[in-house]
């Protein structure tokens, strides 16, 4: 199969909505990452996505969807799960609510429950008006890599597997969405920290928001990899840093979360996360960077963790432990 990538270009949405509607899959840009989407009310076509990805089929995935008509039609909703949707809709949100009959099986894996999300990348939302259905789509990456901000990354990951990459340039946030369990509104439980901060989401949810964090051993430079389970993962093998030793070696690449004097030309085996010391901007670079060390050739790539008063440290140390573990 030869895949290629089209330009949001007016015509090309009608084409690519149209492969969609046929059961093919397309990958689409989102401020996220980079998705891989079928036709959600298309079993078949969503059986596609867990080939292409080389998924296991009890991963479920996060339904896309252009209006809250469609997200309605899904699922069961409650109040809690309304004034989320309110206030960070459209945006890096997927909220788990109880499912509708019609949701297959295929997408939630056999569970009762769906995970929703509502877009707000411009060409994403095109798409999703053109098309008129929903649309399933994890990340589009082979199953256990670091997920794609650029649709060169995609085609880097699936090329010969998709028909069509959807261009929307870089990712703007560039980690994936925040999942919460909203089934019991009285009760929400974060489920992966991402592109909305438990900060934002305290603003609504007050002390009832309960977090799955996972915790870093006290007191230790570098965290013994193995401890979570291993994903959003490089080839080559990482370990992680409160602070870096005073002596790098330089065979080894280091990727600093932040160096004061930054204008200093660093040696080329290492880099900076965030030039501005801000999390979020660490946050849309972590990919690409992990992405472009992790093809230097470098026996060990060692990181600094984001200093935990950011408020982004959640979510990025969450990907990085995950890069760590074995
Ligand atoms: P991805 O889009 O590749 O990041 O994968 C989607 C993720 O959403 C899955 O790996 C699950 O962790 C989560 N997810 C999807 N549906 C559900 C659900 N019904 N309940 C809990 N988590 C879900
Ligand atoms: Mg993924």
């Amino acid at each position: 199969m030869k895949t290629r990538i089209y330009r949001p270009t007016p015509v090309n949405l009608k084409r690519l909505a149209a492969v969609l509607k046929r059961g093919d899959l397309v990958a689409v840009p989102t401020e996220t990452v980079y998705g891989l989407a079928a036709d959600a009310t298309n079993q078949s076509a969503c059986k596609k996505i867990f080939t292409a990805k080389n998924r296991p089929s009890e991963d479920p995935l996060i339904v896309h969807v252009h209006s809250l008509e469609q997200a309605h039609g899904l699922a069961q909703w409650n109040e809690t799960a309304h004034q989320l949707a309110d206030r960070f809709w459209p945006g890096p949100l997927t909220l788990v609510l109880p499912k509708k009959a019609s949701v297959s099986d295929v997408i939630t894996a056999g569970l009762d429950s769906v995970a929703i999300r509502m877009p707000s990348h411009p060409v994403f939302r095109s798409l999703l008006q053109t098309v008129k259905v929903p649309l399933a789509a994890p990340s589009a990456n082979p199953f256990g890599y670091m997920s794609p901000t650029s649709s060169a990354h995609v085609k880097s990951g699936l090329d010969g597997k998709i028909p069509a990459i959807l261009e929307g340039g870089q990712s703007a946030i560039g980690v994936e969405s925040t999942i919460l369990d909203i089934r019991n509104g009285e009760s929400p439980v974060l489920l992966r920290p991402g592109g909305v901060t438990s900060t934002e989401l305290r603003k609504i949810l007050g002390d009832s928001l309960r977090l799955t964090k996972s915790v870093i051993p006290e007191g230790e430079a570098a965290i013994a990899p193995g401890m979570l389970k291993r994903h959003y993962s490089p080839k080559t093998s990482v370990t992680l840093y409160r602070s870096f030793p005073a002596e790098l070696s330089e065979q080894e690449a280091w990727i600093h979360f932040h160096l004061r004097d930054s204008l200093q030309a660093l040696p080329t085996n290492q880099c900076v996360l965030a030039p501005d010391n801000q999390g979020r901007t660490a946050a849309n670079r972590l990919f690409s960077i992990l992405r472009a060390v992790d093809s230097g050739g470098y026996p060990r790539i060692n990181i600094q963790l984001v200093p935990e008063t950011d408020a982004w440290a959640d979510t990025i140390n969450d990907r990085l432990q995950r890069a760590a573990a074995r």
